[in-house]
C-alpha cells in the first residue's frame, strides 16, 4: 500500500518535472520573504528565539571547539567518503545529479536556518557541517540508476516511480526515527545541544522533502535534456541489478524502526504536550545579545565576514584534512579508476570504428554488386575502394591516436602505454613475444582483422582468463550484450582445465544452486548426495525418500557393465553383408578384433559385439567395458581401430559409413539400452516398514503399491514408453550429473527405469520397492569430472577420479548412488501423488510464496488440503 504511494508520488514527480520544480523554487523564495516580513513586524518569534536562545557565547568554551572540530572532520570525512563510492561508480552523470541534490539540499538548508531560525551567519558553519553529516547522498545515487537504466522518457518515468515505490518508505522512515531520535536533543535542556538537535533535526526534514520533491522531478527533466542531446552514460545501467537488490527493505528493521518511532513519540508528547511555555523574557537577553541589533549595519558585516574569513585553530585542522583527501584522490586512489576508463572508452570507440568499417564495407559492396540496370563507373569503383582504403587508414590511425594512453594488460594496469598499428600488432604476435606482448585492444584488432581466430584467443596469448575476457568483451560490443554480460561470471574459474576438453569459444561459467539429500544409507553407507537443480521442491522430496530409508537403507548390485558404440558400415551386396555379419559373429574372429580394439586403451576392453543386417548395411554394435571413465571417447577410439583392420585385412569392400550408425544409441530414446543395457546396468531394492509409510511418506503401503501399479505400468504402456515406467528418474539422474560432471546429455538414456512396488511381509503391511535401471552412462574419470566444482561433487561421494586398487570401482559405486537416489526419489514423489500432496508442495517450494494464493487449500481436493 505505502509502496503504491510513493510509486504514484514519484510517477507526478518524474511526469510534472517542471511543475515540481517551480513549486519547489516558489515555495523556497517565498519562505524567504514570508520569513522577512516576519521578522520585520515581529523581530522576536517564539519559535526562533528558543533556538536562538540555545546560542550561548558563554557555552562556546574548549570542550565546545574540541567537539565540533570532530564532528567538522566527520563530515568531511563522510562527504569524501559518500563521493569516493559514488566516483567508483563511474557515471559522470551520478556524480552530477548527486552534486545537484547537494547544492540545491544546501541552499534550502541554509535558507531555512538563517531565516527562520535566525541564527548568526557565523553559526551557519556548524550548521553546514551538520548538514553534510547527515545527508545520504547513496540513495539519491540508485534513484539516479534507476533512471538512467531507463532507454526511453517513458521508461525514465516508470522506473524513477519503481525507484521512490522501493525507497520511499524507506526513507520516510528513516526520516520519522531520525527526527524523533534527534529531537530527543532538543529537550536536554543544554543549549548548545538544543541547538545543534534543531540543526540535525532541519537538515533530515530538508533532505527528506528535496529528495521526494525537487530530485525526481529534476532527474527526470535531466535525463530528457540529456536524451536529446544522446549524452545518455550506458556504464550506469551494469548496477543497477546489485542496487535494486541491496536496496529491497528489510522487513525486520522496518518493524523495529516503526516500534521505535512510536516510543519517541510518546517521549515527544510527553515532554511537549502540553506545550511548555517559553520563557521568552529568560531567552530574548540572550537573543538580543547574540543578534546583531542592525542588519543593514555595515561594520557588522563587515565583522561576519572577517569572522568567517580569520581561520582559527579548528579550521586549520580540517583544512588540513580536506588537503590531504584531495591529494589521496587526485594521486593515490584515482589512477587505477582512470585507466580503467581509459580503456572502456577507448575499447568503444575501437569497436565503433570497426562498425563504421564493417557498414562502409558491406554498403561499397552492394554499390558493387552488378545489376542488369545499373553498372559502376571506373571512377565510381575507384571511389569506393579508396573509401574503403580511407576507411582503413583510418582504422589504424584511429587506433593508434585514440589509444594514445592505453594498458590493458591486467599485469600492466600501471604503466600507460601508447597503441600500436594493426602492422605493428601483426609482427608483435608472429615474433618471440608472442600475443601476450599486446594490450586487450590491440589483441581485438588482430581477432577483427582474423589474424587470430576467435576460438584461439586463450591459446594466442597464454592466459586463458584474460583470453576469456577479450572474447566476452568482442562479444559484448558485436552482440551488444554489454549489460548481459555482466551478470555472467567468468573470474576466478581454472579454464586450464575447461580449454581443449569440455567447451569452446569460452565466455563464463553458469553457477548452478547445489543441494543435498541424505543421508541416502546405500548399502550400509551414508551418503550426502550432492544435487545440481533449478527445481524447486526436487532436494527437498529426495531428502524425504532419504529420511524414509534411512532405518532399513537401500541394498544396490551392477547386473551389467558395457558402454557401446555401433558404427553402420555398408556392402556391395546383401551376401557380402551377410558373409561379414557371419565373420564378425565367429568366436576366433571376434578374438582378433578385441585384439585390435583393447590395443587402443589400457582400460577399454571390448567384452561383446551385436550385429543385425538391414539390406546391405550392417550395424555393429561394439559393448567394452571401459574402467572408471563413461567411455564414449573410448569406445569410438577402438570400435576405429577394429573397423580399420576388418577392412584392410578381410573385407577391402566395406564401406564404412558413420563410426556412430545410431545403433549406440548415444543421447536418443532406443529400445536397444532399455533391452541390452548401456554403461552400468543396476538394480537397487528396499523395505520400507508400514509404520514409516504411515509417518514419513503420509500414505499407506495399499494406496502406493496400487498408484504405482495405474501410474508407473499401465500409465507408461498407455503412452508407449521405452525405459520410461517411472515417475521422475530423469529428476534425479540429471541433478547428480550436472553436480557430478557427467554428460548431462546422457540423461536420455540412463533416466530408463522401471520402479516396482510390492506389499511386504507376513502381514504385507510393509512395503517392497525395486528400481531397475539398465543404462546409467556414467564416470569419474574425464568430461567434466577434473572441473573444480564437480570434482568436488565426486570427492563428497567418496568417488573421484580413477579408484586406486581396482579400475572401475568409483564408476560403478556412483551409478549405485545414481540408482538409489532414484528410489529415494520415486519413493517421496509416489508417496506424495498417492497423499495428494503434489500440487500444494511444488507451490509451496518451487514458486515464491507471495503468489500463492491463501486459499490454496481450498482449491485442492480434501485429501490434499491437509
Ligand atoms: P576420456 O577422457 O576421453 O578418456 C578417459 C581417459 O582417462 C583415457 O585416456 C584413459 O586412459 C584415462 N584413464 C585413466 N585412468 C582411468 C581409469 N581408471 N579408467 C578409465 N580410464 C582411465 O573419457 P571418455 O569417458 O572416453 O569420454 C568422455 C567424454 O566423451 C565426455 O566429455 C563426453 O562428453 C564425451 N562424449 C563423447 C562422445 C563421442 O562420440 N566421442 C559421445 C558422448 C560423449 P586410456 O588412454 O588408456 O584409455
Amino acid at each position: 500500500m505505502t509502496s503504491r504511494v510513493f510509486r504514484a508520488h514519484g510517477e507526478f514527480c518524474a511526469t510534472h518535472p517542471w511543475e515540481v520544480i517551480v513549486a519547489t523554487l516558489t515555495l523556497t523564495a517565498c519562505m524567504f520573504t514570508m520569513d522577512q516580513q516576519h521578522a520585520t513586524q515581529q523581530p522576536k518569534p517564539v519559535s526562533s528565539r528558543y533556538c536562538a536562545g540555545c546560542i550561548n557565547e558563554a557555552e562556546y568554551n574548549a570542550a565546545d571547539v574540541i567537539v565540533m572540530t570532530l564532528i567538522r572532520c566527520l563530515a568531511v570525512l563522510y562527504s569524501y567518503y559518500q563521493f569516493r563510492n559514488l566516483h567508483k561508480l563511474g557515471s559522470k552523470y551520478i556524480l552530477g545529479i548527486a552534486g545537484l541534490f547537494t547544492v540545491f539540499s544546501s541552499f534550502v538548508f541554509t535558507t531555512t536556518v538563517l531565516n527562520i531560525l535566525r541564527i548568526d551567519v557565523t553559526e551557519l558553519k556548524d550548521a553546514m557541517f551538520f548538514f553534510l553529516l547527515l545527508i545520504d547522498l547513496s540513495k539519491a545515487a540508485v534513484l539516479a540508476q534507476f533512471a538512467l537504466n531507463a532507454s526511453n522518457q517513458e521508461e525514465v518515468r516508470i522506473n524513477i516511480a519503481r525507484g521512490m515505490a522501493l525507497l520511499g518508505p524507506t526513507i520516510t522512515l528513516d526520516t520519522i526515527v531520525e527526527t524523533l531520535v534527534i529531537g530527543v536533543g532538543t529537550l536536554s535542556g543544554v543549549h548548545r545541544l538544543e541547538m545543534l538537535s534543531c540543526f540535525a533535526c532541519l537538515s533530515v526534514l530538508v533532505n527528506y522533502i528535496v529528495f521526494m520533491t525537487f530530485y525526481p522531478a529534476c532527474l527526470s527533466l535531466i535525463l530528457e535534456l540529456s536524451r536529446t542531446t544522446n549524452l545518455y552514460d550506458k556504464k550506469s545501467c551494469s548496477f543497477i541489478s546489485v542496487f535494486k537488490e541491496e536496496d529491497k527493505s528489510n522487513p525486520v528493521v522496518q518493524r523495529v524502526k516503526l516500534i521505535m518511532s512510536a516510543g519517541l513519540m510518546l517521549v515527544h508528547a510527553h515532554s511537549r504536550w502540553p506545550f511548555k511555555e517559553v520563557d521568552v523574557d529568560n531567552i530574548a537577553p540572550l537573543v538580543d545579545q547574540h543578534m546583531p541589533q542592525n542588519r543593514t549595519d555595515d561594520a557588522a558585516l563587515h565583522g561576519y565576514i572577517m569572522k568567517w574569513v580569520t581561520l582559527s585553530a579548528d579550521h586549520i585542522v580540517i583544512l588540513i584534512l580536506l588537503l590531504a583527501l584531495v591529494v589521496k584522490f587526485i594521486f593515490f586512489e584515482n589512477k587505477e579508476e582512470l585507466v580503467e576508463q581509459l580503456r572502456a572508452s577507448i575499447s568503444e570507440n575501437n569497436s565503433e570504428v570497426q562498425m563504421k568499417k564493417q557498414r562502409k564495407f558491406h554498403s561499397s559492396m552492394q554499390l558493387l554488386k552488378p545489376t542488369s540496370t545499373f553498372f559502376l563507373s571506373k571512377s565510381q569503383l575507384n571511389n569506393s575502394t579508396e573509401d574503403i582504403a580511407f576507411e582503413d587508414k583510418e582504422v589504424q590511425t584511429h587506433s593508434r591516436c585514440e589509444s594514445d594512453v592505453e594498458s590493458s594488460s591486467p599485469e600492466d594496469d600501471t604503466a600507460l602505454r601508447a597503441c600500436r598499428s594493426l602492422d605493428e600488432c601483426k609482427s608483435i604476435y608472429d615474433s618471440d613475444s608472442g600475443a601476450s606482448e599486446l594490450t586487450d585492444e590491440e589483441i581485438i584488432m588482430l581477432v577483427r582483422s582474423k589474424h587470430i581466430a576467435n576460438y584461439q584467443i586463450e591459446k594466442a596469448i597464454e592466459d586463458p582468463e584474460r583470453g576469456v575476457g577479450i572474447r566476452r568483451k568482442i562479444l559484448a560490443s558485436d552482440g551488444n550484450f554489454l549489460r548481459a554480460m555482466s551478470d555472467l561470471p567468468y573470474k576466478n574459474y581454472d579454464y586450464k582445465k575447461v580449454m581443449g576438453a569440455c567447451c569452446e569459444n569460452v565466455i563464463g561459467y553458469m553457477p548452478v544452486p547445489v543441494g543435498f539429500a541424505g543421508p541416502l544409507n546405500l548399502d550400509d553407507k551414508k551418503l550426502f548426495v550432492p544435487m545440481a537443480t533449478t527445481e524447486g521442491c526436487l532436494v527437498a522430496s529426495t531428502n524425504r525418500g532419504c529420511s524414509a530409508l534411512l532405518a532399513g537403507g537401500i541394498t544396490s548390485r551392477i547386473v551389467g557393465d558395457g558402454m557401446t558404440r555401433g558404427p553402420a558400415v555398408r556392402f556391395p551386396c546383401l551376401a557380402r553383408a551377410s558373409a561379414a555379419k557371419k565373420w564378425m559373429e565367429a568366436p576366433d574372429n571376434f578374438a582378433l578384433m578385441k585384439q585390435k580394439f583393447d590395443g587402443t586403451s589400457r582400460f577399454a576392453r571390448l567384452t561383446r559385439v551385436l550385429v543385425k543386417i538391414a539390406g546391405r548395411h550392417l550395424y555393429i554394435r561394439f559393448e567394452a567395458t571401459t574402467g572408471d571413465a563413461m567411455g564414449m571417447n573410448m569406445l569410438s577410439k577402438g570400435t576405429e581401430m577394429s573397423l580399420k583392420f576388418i577392412k584392410k585385412d578381410y573385407f577391402p569392400d566395406m564401406e564404412i559409413l558413420s563410426l556412430s550408425g545410431n545403433f549406440c544409441t548415444d543421447k536418443k530414446a532406443a529400445a536397444v539400452n532399455w533391452i541390452e543395457g548401456r554403461g552400468k546396468s543396476v538394480v537397487c531394492e528396499a523395505v520400507i516398514p508400514a509404520k514409516t509409510v504411515t509417518s514419513v511418506l503420509k500414505t499407506s503401503v495399499h494406496a502406493l503399491v496400487d498408484v504405482n501399479n495405474s501410474k508407473n505400468m499401465i500409465g507408461s504402456a498407455i503412452a508407449g514408453s521405452i525405459g520410461g515406467f517411472n515417475a521422475h528418474a530423469a529428476n534425479l539422474v540429471t541433478a547428480i550429473y550436472i553436480a557430478t560432471g557427467q554428460d548431462p546429455a546422457q540423461n536420455v538414456g540412463s533416466s530408463n527405469c522401471m520402479t516396482l512396488m510390492e506389499p511386504w511381509g507376513e502381514t504385507g503391511d510393509d512395503l517392497y520397492i525395486t528400481c531397475t535401471m539398465p543404462s546409467i552412462e556414467i564416470g569419474t574419470v574425464g568430461g567434466g569430472t577434473v572441473l573444480p566444482a564437480q570434482a568436488a561433487c565426486l570427492e563428497m561421494l567418496g568417488v573421484k577420479g580413477a579408484h586406486p586398487d581396482t579400475p572401475g570401482e568409483n564408476a560403478n559405486q556412483l551409478a549405485r548412488i545414481v540408482c538409489g537416489t532414484v528410489l529415494a526419489g520415486e519413493l517421496s514423489l509416489m508417496a506424495a501423488l498417492t497423499a495428494g500432496h503434489l500440487v500444494k508442495s511444488h507451490l509451496r517450494h518451487n514458486r515464491s510464496t507471495t503468489t500463492i494464493p491463501a486459499n490454496i487449500g481450498a482449491l485442492l481436493p480434501p485429501s490434499q488440503a491437509n
